[in-house]
């Protein structure tokens, strides 16, 4: 495997981490029970599992 020749600055260790951010779970609104849920995912609450017609 390659070895980096150098140790890498902290700018650049910075660099390589800019990609590293988290991302905040889309969330929705059961149709149910007006509780906060992950879209497209079941409701924790009221276990209802889509948008029911
Ligand atoms: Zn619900």
């Amino acid at each position: 495997m390659g070895v980096p020749k150098r140790k890498a600055s902290k700018s650049r260790q910075g660099d390589r981490r800019a990609h590293h951010a988290l991302t905040i779970p889309a969330m929705d609104r059961c149709a149910q029970c007006g509780a906060t849920k992950r879209a497209h995912h079941a409701c924790l609450a009221c276990g209802t599992i889509g948008a029911a017609k």
